[in-house]
């Protein structure tokens, strides 16, 4: 047989009929008596001419917000309180608050993370020289901070007298006066009020100084400014901020009923920047009206509405005004949904029937529940997803709500379904009664508040100790570029455009060659995911 020239190996490629693979498209089809499963695929090899360091992985996770790492963490009480949301944010992904909880608990959270990191303090917690320095220590033990404007007011907008901070109430009596240890006259360092943010920063790093109040031309306390967050903005490039406050974008959950009203009233004065609307089946009348009531009593919050997992679910929410729709129906690592109400679809079919759908609109999507390795992360913003939603998988890390325990030498951390009977006596015990069951997240997600028999959709278990996530999060973001690169594309938005127009091509995998592409034929290993 004679050879073709293989020069001409690439021109010939262009004739050839047979394609490698299968369009995202044909590989749903493929399947029209049944969904598929992050595992039931893989994603065929692209062209490299870039680093793994060069993929962008700047997704966007609303309407109007967009993420440099795209992950969130979920609204469940063993996986996103505070130090979660905070650090999610900071790595530059998004922690969503959970619900099961009072609400004045939650917004406290909401708060914590709006108050962490900051440009222009606008609202600094100030004293008046007759304070004492007890009352730094207790501002210092309650909010974190001992960096305090004294003026005469004792509050923001009065005429400022000087500064305390950490080192002048060191070694000092409780009772000392804060006129006796404050920094003032030539000492104290203030910059001008109308000043830039790159303006005020400069003086503050040329100073020295730990802190910059700002003052107007009567010598009235406008703002503060702490070198603190100059560190944090160095520290943590990629953070989730809103750009004119550099304050951390704090997401919540809440529920679909009359008391969430109240509850997202109580998170929006703390700040909230994106409510999640928490229910398991998120085609329901209840939640339509709550988002078209959110829209119009807070244009400013963007709501992710759900859980969809089908377009027909998917294009109620659209028209009512969702900003973004969070799908899954059963896939979640805790969830027995689909064994108890015969309820749900595959996560991969979920994800790319919603997606495909709400792309249409503008409308990003969030693929939540059953990401178990960077794999499905990939996978599903292959499918269209804009973001994942995990649980389980950073419920083990430090930052996560609890304490480790150990079991037969093994350090772990409890998970719980919220759906899960311990997640619904959880809510019931933290100050409600049965009769108010409505305010608990656990049982107002699944529609069983007021039922005389509760029916569990998820279970209560343990997961492995993962370490603090500003390790762990790296490692996905860092496993998703090299994902993105071996498909050959540099950027999320890329990689979409490229599984819709079909040149990113996909592949069915079998029983056996799911047993292939896992470790096998070994007698032992240790499987290490990073270092
Ligand atoms: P970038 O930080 O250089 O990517 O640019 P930005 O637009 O985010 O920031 C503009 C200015 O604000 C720069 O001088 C930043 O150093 C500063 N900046 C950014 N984040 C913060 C923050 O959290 N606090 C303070 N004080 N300054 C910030
Ligand atoms: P301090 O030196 O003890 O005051 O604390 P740091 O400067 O290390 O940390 C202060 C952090 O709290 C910064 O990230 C501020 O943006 C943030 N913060 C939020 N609200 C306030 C406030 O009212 N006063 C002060 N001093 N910091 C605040
Ligand atoms: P994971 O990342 O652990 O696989 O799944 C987390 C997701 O499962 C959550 O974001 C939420 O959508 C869902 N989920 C949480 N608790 C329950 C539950 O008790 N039952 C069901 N069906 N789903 C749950």
């Amino acid at each position: 047989m004679a050879f073709l020239d293989p020069s001409q190996a690439k021109a010939h490629l262009a004739t050839y009929s047979r394609n490698d693979g299968l369009s995202v498209r044909e590989l749903m089809d493929s399947q029209k008596q049944g969904g598929l499963t992050y595992n039931d695929f893989l994603v065929l090899p692209g062209h490299i001419n870039f680093p793994a360091s060069a993929v962008s992985l700047e997704s966007r996770v609303t309407k109007k917000t967009v993420l440099k790492t795209p992950f969130l963490s979920s609204p469940m009480d063993t996986v996103t309180e505070t130090d979660m949301a905070i650090t999610m944010a900071l790595l530059g992904g998004l922690g969503v608050i959970h619900h099961n909880l009072p609400a004045q608990m939650q917004a406290d959270m909401v708060r914590a993370v709006k108050k962490f990191e900051n440009g222009f303090i606008t609202d600094p917690v100030c004293l008046s020289p007759s304070g004492t320095v007890a009352d730094v220590w207790k501002i210092k033990e309650t909010q974190g901070f001992c960096g305090i404007p004294i003026t005469d007011s004792g509050k923001l907008g009065g005429k400022l007298l000087g500064i305390v901070t950490g080192r002048d109430i060191q070694f000092r009596p409780s009772n000392a006066s804060l006129e006796s240890v404050m920094t003032q006259g030539a000492d104290l360092v203030t910059g001008r009020s109308g000043i830039t943010l790159e303006q005020a920063n400069d003086i503050l790093r040329d100073s020295k100084k730990g802190k910059l109040p700002l003052v107007d031309s009567e010598g009235r306390l406008v703002a503060l400014l702490a070198r603190s967050d100059l560190l944090k903005n160095k520290d943590y490039p990629l953070a989730s901020k809103k750009p004119d406050s550099k304050q951390l974008i704090c997401a919540a959950a809440i529920g679909t009923r009359g008391p969430d009203r109240d509850r997202l009233r109580l998170l929006a004065e703390a700040g909230l920047d994106i409510v999640v609307l928490d229910s398991s089946q998120g085609n329901s009348v209840f939640q339509l009206e709550m988002i078209q009531w959110i829209k119009q009593t807070f244009p400013d919050i963007e709501v992710i509405a759900g859980n969809v997992v089908t377009r027909e679910q998917a294009a109620e929410l659209i028209q009512a005004g969702a900003d973004g729709l969070r799908v899954g129906m059963g896939s979640g690592s805790i969830c027995i949904t689909q064994e108890v109400t015969a309820v749900g679809r595959p996560q991969a079919t979920a994800v790319f029937a919603v997606a495909e759908f709400a792309r249409q609109f503008g409308v990003p999507v969030v693929a939540d529940g059953g990401i178990s390795n960077v794999g499905h992360i990939a996978k599903a913003l292959a499918l269209g997803a804009s973001a994942v939603m995990m649980g389980g998988l950073l419920a083990g890390t430090t930052e996560s709500p609890g304490e480790f325990f150990y079991n037969e030498g093994k350090r772990l951390k409890k998970y719980r379904g919220m759906g899960s009977i311990d997640a619904m006596d959880a809510g019931t015990q933290k100050g409600q009664t049965k009769v108010d069951e409505i305010d608990n997240a656990a049982t107002s997600r699944y529609f069983s508040e007021g039922d005389s028999v509760r029916v569990a959709q998820g279970v209560a278990g343990s997961v492995a100790d993962k370490g603090s996530l500003k390790r762990f999060l790296p490692y996905l973001y860092a496993g998703l570029q090299h994902s993105l690169q071996d498909m050959g594309t540099d950027s999320v938005a890329k990689m979409q455009d490229q599984a819709f127009d079909g040149t990113l091509r996909f592949e069915l995998r079998t029983a056996s060659a799911q047993i292939e592409g896992g470790v096998h034929g070994l007698h032992s290993f240790e499987k290490r995911l990073f270092s």
